[in-house]
């Protein structure tokens, strides 16, 4: 494979830019999955509006840096009422860890 760097970053390929990127388990899904369908289940008719704030939040993070991927869950927060750091729910509940890569 030919060598593709554009960048002269130095030494790592792969950057953490976040290494603490708490997202609901709703972005969880998405962003484990790529399934969207629990939100028909949990949320019926206001599925659509939470999965825009879901990609919203997604494109968000890929316009200024890259690829959320999911993190350690032993880092996983059972309960919280944190804001999701993706969708910005503030929605008590579990937080999943995830780090972001640029
Ligand atoms: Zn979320």
């Amino acid at each position: 494979m030919a060598a593709t760097e554009t960048a002269s970053q130095g030494d790592s390929k792969m950057k953490i830019i976040d290494d603490e990127f708490m997202v609901c388990a709703d972005c969880l899904m998405i962003i484990a999955n790529d399934d969207d369908s629990g939100l028909d289940y949990h949320y019926g008719k206001d599925a659509a509006e939470r999965l825009a704030k879901i990609e919203a939040g997604l494109s968000a993070v890929s316009a200024v840096s890259g690829h959320i991927s999911v993190g350690d869950s032993d880092r996983d927060d059972e309960f919280s009422t944190r804001d999701c750091d993706c969708c910005g729910t503030t929605l008590a509940g579990s937080r999943h860890h995830c780090v972001v890569i640029e």
